[in-house]
């Protein structure tokens, strides 16, 4: 066999493996699914949760799904065959690329929504999806004909762009990454969440009217009572985190000392809370000012004016 053809053929044998592996990662994607759960709200997806509401004039999409999935393509052929009404419009619960994405396959016929503080991060970091031609602030309805969907946005929390979908009429409540079934961890670590903010809006979510169904980004169908599970792991960490580093604990000793072991009935905890503590951490240390003499949480840097240039800024 001459060099050349030894060359050709292993080229070939590993297009051919890199081809199977790609077809095999595919294949680990849970297949998509439809899922009536009142007379206008249904939720779609595979690895994530998307919903769509049908009222008699049109159809309003929430969120698109994984990137290369081709979810939001098998949808759009799906809705085609069920419904004799247009998908009117494409609603983005938040930025974040894995739960957007292929909504522009409802271009023709749909207009994307979000909230006013999307649009830019969409833009400037190139996410795969619909640009949102209607944004909002505080709150927006949409009629679809016979049901209205209400979008609220309760300030930052999981990105400072996440909405709540609510389908008032039906006890619905789409909200995506801010909760998951049950008494479990909602977010793997906290990186673009407001926490503050975030213990406030669960509350506020937890004792929302109208409410019988929560449909969370990922997982199964829950109550609100998972917002308030969720809420009360926050703040217990959040309380916990900051004790230490009042008491001058570094990130090392507060991993030690910070278990949180009786939320460890909680789904995800065994693989997130240490993410969590550590995410906590990040986010007090840079948004809390300590109290001098506070060790380790105090800033390295020097922050206060050279000596010697005091006198410039003490004026005459
Ligand atoms: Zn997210």
């Amino acid at each position: 066999m001459s060099k050349l053809r030894t060359v050709f053929l292993t080229l070939f044998a590993l297009a051919g493996l890199v081809a199977g592996t790609e077809v095999s990662a595919q294949g680990e994607l849970p297949p998509m699914q439809i899922e009536q759960l009142t007379e206008h709200v249904y939720r779609y997806g595979g690895l994530t949760n998307g919903a769509f509401i049908v009222g008699s004039e049109g159809i309003a999409v929430v969120d698109g799904q994984v990137c290369g999935s081709n979810g939001t393509q098998w949808l759009k052929e799906e809705l085609a065959r069920r419904f004799d009404v247009p998908v009117k419009y494409t609603i983005l619960s938040h930025d974040h690329e894995m739960h957007i994405c292929g909504l522009e396959v409802f271009s023709d016929t749909a207009r994307a929504v979000s909230h006013v503080n999307a649009k830019p991060h969409i833009i400037r970091e190139g996410r795969r999806t619909a640009i949102p031609e209607i944004t909002f602030d505080t709150t927006m309805q949409l009629d679809l004909g016979g049901i209205e969907v209400v979008l609220l946005y309760l300030g930052p929390t999981h990105t400072d762009n996440l909405i709540q979908v609510h389908v008032p009429a039906e006890g619905v409540l789409i909200a995506v990454d801010f909760v998951r079934e049950g008494k479990s961890l909602a977010m793997p670590e906290l990186r673009d969440a407001d926490v503050v903010n975030s213990i406030k809006a669960l509350g506020i979510l937890g004792r929302m009217e109208n409410v019988d169904i929560v449909v969370p980004g990922h997982g199964g169908v829950t109550d609100q009572q998972a917002f308030l599970y969720f809420r009360d792991y926050l703040q217990a960490l959040r309380e916990r985190v900051l004790d230490q580093m009042v008491a001058g604990k570094g990130i090392e000793e507060i991993l030690e000392i910070v278990t949180m072991e009786d939320f460890s009935d909680y789904g995800w905890f065994d693989l997130w809370v240490r993410s969590n503590v550590i995410g906590m951490w990040e986010l007090l240390y840079h948004y809390r000012e300590p109290t001098e003499g506070a060790g380790a949480y105090e800033s390295e840097f020097p922050i206060g004016f050279p000596v010697g240039e005091v006198d410039k800024f003490s004026g005459p």
